[in-house]
């Protein structure tokens, strides 16, 4: 038995199909004919663009526009006219052949991305080495398109790039099992979207089996069982049937309107980072958006969006979600969540620094931006805004005077506003849930971000492995304050959500049912479940 992570919920009993890595081994040559190797690496370029072009039509056929996304950022690399000029000058300056001035290109880019403290940047770099990897190849004539699987095989492999998980097909492969990656690498994001059961982080699972093994992957542990004797096979059966029914079961309630034991009608909503993500949160039966983190919007990229890209993304989650609450957070960049092109100071403690609102009050440029954006799309959808680290009053207060501002020079301008946008903050500081009878008097509502509040209230580092075990979401304290901010909230007449992991967290439902909270926002997979949880309470 091998021991991983568990990246993909699901039981698999099949057979082992070990995923060879193409490996293509560059020798530096000098060469003569520079044009030559020019075109050459040109051939190799057009080559690779035409096989990710039916990969992504693929992945979007199968896995839906916004997960086939990933192969838009591998095009845009394989367009981008300073990557190909890098390798061109490469081959021209040096003399050296294409494979060797490619290697030397990808390294560079690499290892600019690798060297990025946010782990969704640091995952670019992989979509980096995915694409070269493909271009090597293809100038040595060893690149393939689409694999072709035979029944029930589970697939082992070193790792798994996107375009590898995209091109597995859901008839054939019904698990996949990994080397190494974690639970937010792209193959494992893919696996739950997929809906296959993935074994991540195995560390030498490509060495423990050979081809044709029979393979039992248990994605709720977290293991992979190699060549299983009769009985193990039955139980894993047995568990796999109650897990399918379960989970045709959990179907039942998409459209099911959730309410406690004592009748209290309460919303169980997504938490999304991208426009698309609404989606996959209305298929599992999500009542609203409980929480945009428009941060991502703002990644990626080389400058900051527009208050036109903004708007088109604002307002597509508004009309995508019909009128159902879209809960919008402004900016929360600094912590460990920073921007290429907006450089911040160099602090001892990010998380206690300049970030989030803090931010935005002192940058009120670019906080214009995002409010103007978000004030025009008011009027397509039920928009609910929130600003996070809110401390005490006068930060609210100030933001708002900023909403005014926006809202004089649109209506100057001539362009409508809704009259009923909401106006929230997130309840992630302690003193903003101490506070709380006295903040609810001011807002319209709160949304408790327990992800932030959990590590100020127990000062535990929430990306410290070493101090984990001292963050925990059912401290009597992190309670006490929980109740409190619902409390305050109550007492004038206001609502009070979670958007933290804590509001899907199986242990926790129970007492915020019982605290009265009156919203739970989660990520879209784990909707159904909390409904179900939330029933029972
Ligand atoms: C939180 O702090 O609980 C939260 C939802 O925000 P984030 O995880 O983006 O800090
Ligand atoms: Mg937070």
């Amino acid at each position: 038995m091998k021991k991983g992570i568990a990246a993909s919920k699901g039981y698999a009993i099949g057979k082992v199909l070990i995923k060879e890595e193409i490996e293509v081994k560059v020798e530096e040559k000098v060469i003569e004919n520079v044009q030559e190797e020019v075109t050459r690496f040109n051939k190799a370029l057009e080559a690779s663009k035409e096989q990710l072009f039916k990969i992504k039509e693929k992945a979007e056929k199968e896995l839906g526009a916004d997960k086939a996304a990933v192969f838009e950022s591998h095009a845009m690399l394989l367009e981008d006219p300073e990557f190909a000029g890098a390798v061109q000058m490469g081959i021209e300056s040096n003399k050296v052949n294409a494979e060797k001035a490619l290697e030397d290109v990808l390294e560079m880019y690499s290892n600019i991305f690798a060297s990025m403290e946010d782990e969704y940047m640091r995952e670019r770099g992989a979509d980096i080495k995915d694409v070269g990897k493909r271009i090597l190849a293809n100038l040595v004539g060893k690149a393939s398109g689409v694999s072709e699987y035979e029944d029930n095989t589970v697939v082992v492999a070193h790792d798994l790039t996107p375009s590898d998980t995209a091109q597995l097909d859901k008839s054939k492969v019904i698990a996949f099992l990994t080397n190494i990656g974690g639970r937010t690498s792209h193959s494992a994001i893919m696996a739950r979207t997929l809906e296959i059961p993935a074994v991540v982080g195995l560390q030498d699972i490509t060495s423990a089996v050979k081809d044709g093994d029979s393979i039992i992957v248990d994605g709720i542990e977290g293991i992979a069982i190699i060549n299983p004797d009769e009985e193990t096979i039955k139980t894993y059966e047995e568990k796999k049937v109650a897990y399918e029914a379960e989970k045709e079961e959990l179907k039942k309630l998409i459209s099911v309107k959730t309410v406690t034991k004592a009748g209290k009608r309460v919303e169980v909503a997504g938490n999304i980072g991208k426009p698309e993500d609404v989606h996959q949160v209305l298929a599992n039966g999500g009542d609203g958006i409980g929480l945009f983190r428009t941060e991502f919007l703002y990644m990626d990229r080389d400058d900051a969006p527009t208050e036109e890209e903004q708007y088109e993304a604002y307002k597509y989650v508004l009309e995508k979600m019909e009128g159902r609450p879209v809960v919008i957070r402004t900016l929360d960049i600094g912590g460990d969540k920073t921007l290429p092109y907006l450089p911040l100071p160099e602090e001892m403690n990010p998380f206690l620094g300049y970030r989030a609102i803090r931010l935005c009050l002192d940058r009120k440029e670019l906080f214009k931006i995002q409010l103007r954006a978000l004030l025009r799309a008011s009027v397509y959808g039920n928009l609910k805004v929130m600003f996070p680290m809110i401390s005490g009053l006068e930060e609210f207060l100030q933001a708002k005077e900023v909403v005014e501002e926006c809202k004089a020079e649109l209506k100057a301008e001539g362009i409508e506003v809704s009259e009923n946008i909401e106006w929230g903050i997130m309840v992630e500081i302690p003193a903003a849930a101490v506070y709380a009878d006295e903040l609810a008097k001011h807002v319209d509502f709160f949304s408790i971000g327990t992800n932030d509040l959990i590590q100020y209230t127990l000062a535990a580092d929430r990306m410290s492995e070493k101090v984990s075990y001292l963050y925990n979401p059912m401290h009597p304290a992190v309670l006490r304050l929980i109740k409190m901010t619902i409390e305050g909230a109550h007492k004038e007449g206001k609502w009070c959500g979670m958007c933290g992991e804590m509001a899907g967290d199986e242990k926790a439902i129970a007492t915020l049912v019982e605290y009265g909270l009156d919203e739970f926002s989660m990520s879209a997979s784990s909707i159904l479940n909390a409904k179900k949880l939330i029933m029972q309470n």
